[in-house]
């Protein structure tokens, strides 16, 4: 593998950079930097932007509308987006949805949900956890009764992460109680908009409304809604989180993070010295870069995979501990540079016109805390750490 951009791919990398120049809205993009959180108005308008100009659906095959990139492309164009301050698309219905229709969907699935997931008529959720089934997520209990040509679900998904925008949820529901438990489950899709849904929202640490629990009483679906075979939905569940863990990771974003700290230490001063000159703290910003950029290599190196076997395998365990343990570090160190204006949640920034630091460090706060749950969701690091000593050093 060559690790140094061809002609072509600089080439490529210049046409992304013209692109994002052009077309990333300055209000789009500056909404991103400040690190408050973005509306659904926001998401929508990038998500269209990108379409239009086919660069949505990255890691979809050509024939279902994805750009056709080399990993390599697929790298930069993430690297690049982060760059330029582009928000982090919303990945339930293109990264997590639809490569699962594509492997296991019916045609008639596959031409009905993915047009409408690229031209954003659909917007997807997730429901897969429940109070009681996180790391044991197979043993959900959210149950899927056939009645006649309907399903008829009851139960309780939590954590459903932009639940109160989604048209659509994808469900993993409960189909054979009197089974082994991983051999009982099914994937399917629900129409947030059927009558005994009810959406409630769950307040994060930082106060942000992000994620919320999502009931199910007597849920009437179509049995078509069934993707792939009745109880082997486990199978589909973990083909998704693989995909859902390879974007978990993050590299650009702990780029564009790396950046961030190196500015706040030159500006810093301690001790009658920029921050970045003190070698304790400069050895750490160093340990975090050298981290950054061998993850950066096994990134590339797991999209080469990726793309001969069809599907990212159990590496992407390695990519969400790593991605996410970096990001932490980095978003820590920024807080540390800060020192006391790392303090104050938004609100109490401009509260009475007192200012307690520079204005770029109203969200710092916010955004430390909101980061803890990397590590947590997309299933929590210690269960990616027992999935790669199991599948990959077969202890
Ligand atoms: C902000 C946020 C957004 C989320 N969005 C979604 C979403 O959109 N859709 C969705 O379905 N889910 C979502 N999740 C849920 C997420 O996937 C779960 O929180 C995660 O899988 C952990 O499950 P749990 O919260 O039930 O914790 P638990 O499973 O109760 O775990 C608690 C702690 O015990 C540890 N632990 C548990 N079992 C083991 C073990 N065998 N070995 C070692 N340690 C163990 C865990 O690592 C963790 O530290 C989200 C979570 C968060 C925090």
């Amino acid at each position: 593998m060559d690790l140094r951009y061809s002609k072509e791919d600089l080439a490529f990398r210049d046409e992304v950079r013209a692109f994002l120049a052009e077309h990333l809205p300055e209000e789009i993009s500056s909404a991103v930097r400040s690190g408050g959180e973005l509306t659904k108005a926001t998401m929508e308008d990038w998500h269209a932007i990108l379409n239009t100009r086919g660069w949505l659906a990255t890691i979809w095959p050509k024939e279902f509308g994805g750009p056709g990139w080399s990993p390599v492309q697929k790298h930069i164009f993430e690297e690049e987006c982060c760059r330029a301050y582009a928000p982090r698309i919303v990945p339930f219905g293109l990264n997590m949805l639809g490569p699962v229709l594509i492997k296991f969907g019916s045609k008639e699935q596959q031409d009905h949900y993915l047009p409408r997931i690229l031209d954003g008529t659909d917007w997807w959720c997730q429901g897969y956890s429940e109070p009681g089934a996180g790391s044991d997520l197979a043993s959900l209990k959210t149950r899927a009764e056939r009645d006649g040509d309907e399903w008829v679900i009851n139960g309780q998904k939590t954590w459903t992460t932009l639940g109160q925008h989604a048209d659509w949820i994808f469900c993993l529901c409960r189909t054979d109680p009197d089974v082994k438990q991983q051999a009982g489950i099914s994937f399917i899709l629900v129409d947030m908009a059927t009558p005994g849904i009810e959406v409630r929202p769950i307040k994060l640490i930082e106060g942000g409304h992000e994620v919320n629990e999502v009931f199910f009483t007597d849920v009437r679906v179509p049995i078509g809604n069934l993707v792939g075979e009745e109880n082997k939905g486990w199978t589909i569940a973990k083909f998704l989180l693989t995909h859902e863990r390879t974007g978990i990771a993050g590299v650009g974003f702990s780029m564009q993070a790396l950046e961030e700290v190196k500015a706040i230490a030159r500006k810093t001063m301690r001790g009658g010295k920029p921050l970045i000159e003190d070698p304790l703290f400069a050895a750490r910003i160093a340990q975090a870069e050298i981290d950054l950029e061998a993850m950066k290599i096994t990134n590339l190196r797991m999209l080469f995979k990726a793309q001969e076997q069809g599907a990212p395998g159990p590496e992407t365990s390695l990519l969400k501990i790593k991605g996410t343990v970096i990001n932490q570090e980095l978003k820590d160190l920024a807080r540390r540079a800060l020192g006391p204006a790392a303090a104050p949640f938004p609100g109490h920034v401009s509260e009475g016109n007192l200012m307690f630091g520079p204005a770029d460090t109203e969200h710092n706060a916010g955004r430390y805390f909101n980061n803890r749950k990397t590590s947590i969701f997309g299933g929590s690091n210690e269960i990616q750490r027992n999935i790669v000593t199991k599948t990959m050093l077969e202890l």
